[in-house]
């Protein structure tokens, strides 16, 4: 299954969120606004599903 990156907001590096779902599982995932600190900057980023990278259920 993808893991899921969302963008950093500051440093703009793709940014792993642990969270590792096929796009069902997405679909149902609680739309919730989660946090999680960027590895490059330290910055605290703030996401939701809309700032995930949905490119990577495109693959394979
Ligand atoms: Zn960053």
């Amino acid at each position: 299954m993808p893991l899921l990156h969302v963008h950093c907001k500051k440093c703009k590096k793709s940014i792993s969120t642990e969270l590792d779902v096929d796009l069902d599982t997405f679909k149902n995932l609680t739309y919730t606004e989660r946090t999680l600190e960027c590895p490059y900057c330290d910055e605290l980023q703030v996401w939701n599903l809309d700032d995930v990278d949905r490119s990577v259920f495109n693959k394979g």
